[in-house]
């Protein structure tokens, strides 16, 4: 046995492409669909918000994708990420599995987002935009994109969510670190922040509602492209650097995973850890357990139905099939802004509807517990949404051990949580509720999905 706890790989070593699990899937997912027309949208719908390299990627059934030098370069900073073996939880949950953590936090701005951003900015870049307009709800996108936004040159303009841009202003102070400027959303400077604001002058805000900002200023900008930071296929195969490494860190261990668990707020760092793994279970490699952790209290996975709907309050995106909640839902509030979406991914959507992935839900209490416990042995301090991933991997080692047989458990371990003391704070404090979602708010925002006909 080695007492090798950290898995390095040479920046040799680095992934030379994306991978894409369209390529591999045994049918292809709904079609997007155009929010008027409600028929499938064609490249040129989507041409005033993304550069056509990205949308090329959205669509793109390729199994690989080149990722361009100047991005590997970049990359390069604090890429390949390290893979931890976690012997000292192992030992104090007294478990017979072993457990690895795929580490994300390294990043500049301590996230995995980082691995989207520089991505989808060089493409931006290449594509002549000036400006780039997004939304950010506790500020881990936001300062993401800032700092590539920050490299390439381009302006990164953010509508973040008001209740965060007031209560959380280091994420702030961040973005405009790296030349950001950031606006609380709902604001006056678009007409989906306008109408939002006559109906109610203090709305604490939404991502739906700061997409919607986004989105129209993009729109009806010619030097504007819009970015988003998780959900779309271009974004979840960007992260799959994250898993392509990790396969090969496992490789060095001499290992391979029986369980793969991710939180999922969009579906893109977990996406960015298991789709390789899925990809060769599905050409016909070894069948992994892969489980995605989600808060109960915005749980589009476990609770949200399989439907079209819009991934934004004002109705201005395409339509999307996926679990969610409602486009209006707002969940109650807890410290985990970047699980707080009310729709998943539709390439997650998808793989759990093929019965390839499982989905569980968990109250912050007892994924702060969690997160504290591995604080004190493994020494970093993870990020709240991080901590739910924590909870699940502790609790299917815990059942290892109560059934008295050994596993292999990776999780990612997708940012840290240096900018989230006052969560860590409140937990200490005893004052972290586990609040469910209104049943009653969840009822009126599926009734409201749109209808959309069979046919499409
Ligand atoms: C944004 C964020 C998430 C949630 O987003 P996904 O797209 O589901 O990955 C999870 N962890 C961290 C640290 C984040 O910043």
């Amino acid at each position: 046995m080695t007492d090798t706890v950290k898995y390095v790989l040479d920046e040799s070593k680095l992934p030379k492409r994306w991978y894409n699990i369209m390529a591999d899937l045994p049918s292809a997912p709904p079609a997007v669909l155009h929010p008027g027309t409600k028929q499938p949208v064609g490249p040129d719908d989507l041409a005033p918000l993304f550069p056509m390299a990205l949308i090329a990627q959205e669509v793109s059934t390729e199994r690989e994708i080149d990722i361009p030098e100047p991005v590997r370069e970049i990359y390069r900073q604090w890429r390949p990420s390290p893979l931890y073996r976690a012997r000292r939880l192992e030992k104090a949950l007294q478990t017979p599995a072993k457990i690895y953590y795929k580490y994300e936090g390294v990043s500049p701005s301590g996230s995995h987002k980082p691995n989207t951003a520089v991505a989808q900015a060089f493409y931006n870049k290449e594509a002549g935009v000036k400006k780039i307009t997004t939304e950010t709800g506790a500020g881990q996108w936001g300062s993401s994109l800032a700092f590539a936004g920050a490299l390439f040159g381009i302006e990164i303009k953010v509508y973040m969510v008001r209740v965060s841009y007031d209560q959380k202003p280091y994420r702030r102070a961040l973005m405009e670190t790296y030349g950001a400027k950031c606006v609380p959303s709902p604001s006056m400077e678009t007409n989906s922040g306008r109408a939002i604001l006559e109906k109610r002058k203090d709305h604490p805000g939404s991502l739906g509602i700061a997409i919607s900002e986004a989105v129209e200023v993009a729109a009806t900008h010619e030097d504007t492209k819009y970015a988003l930071g998780s959900v779309l296929n271009h974004v979840l195969m960007h992260q799959t650097i994250v898993g392509q490494e990790t396969m090969a860190q496992l490789e060095m261990a001499g290992d391979y995973p029986d369980v793969l668990i991710g939180c999922t707020g969009g579906g893109s760092n977990f996406a960015g850890l298991v789709f390789p793994f899925l990809g060769a279970q599905l050409r016909g490699g070894k069948k992994v357990r892969v489980v995605a952790v989600e808060p109960s209290a915005c749980p589009s996975l476990t609770r949200g139905k399989y439907a079209y709907d819009f991934g934004d309050t004002a109705h201005l995106t395409p339509l999307v099939k996926m679990h969610t909640l409602g486009s209006t839902f707002t969940p109650p509030g807890f410290h985990a802004g970047g699980l707080r979406y009310h729709g998943m991914a539709p390439l997650v959507s998808f793989c759990k509807e093929l019965g390839l992935l499982e989905a569980v839900a968990y109250h912050q209490r007892p994924c702060f517990d969690a997160g504290v416990q591995f604080a004190r042995v493994e020494g970093i301090l993870p990020a709240p949404e991080a901590n739910h991933a924590i909870r699940a991997a502790i609790d299917e080692a815990l059942r290892c051990k109560a059934e008295g047989r050994s596993r292999v458990i990776v999780f990612n371990l997708s940012g840290h949580g240096h900018f989230d003391m006052q969560a860590y704070l409140d937990y200490f404090a005893n004052k972290l509720l586990d609040q469910d979602y209104d049943q009653q708010e969840l009822a009126t925002a599926l009734a409201g999905l749109p209808s959309v006909a069979k046919a499409a």
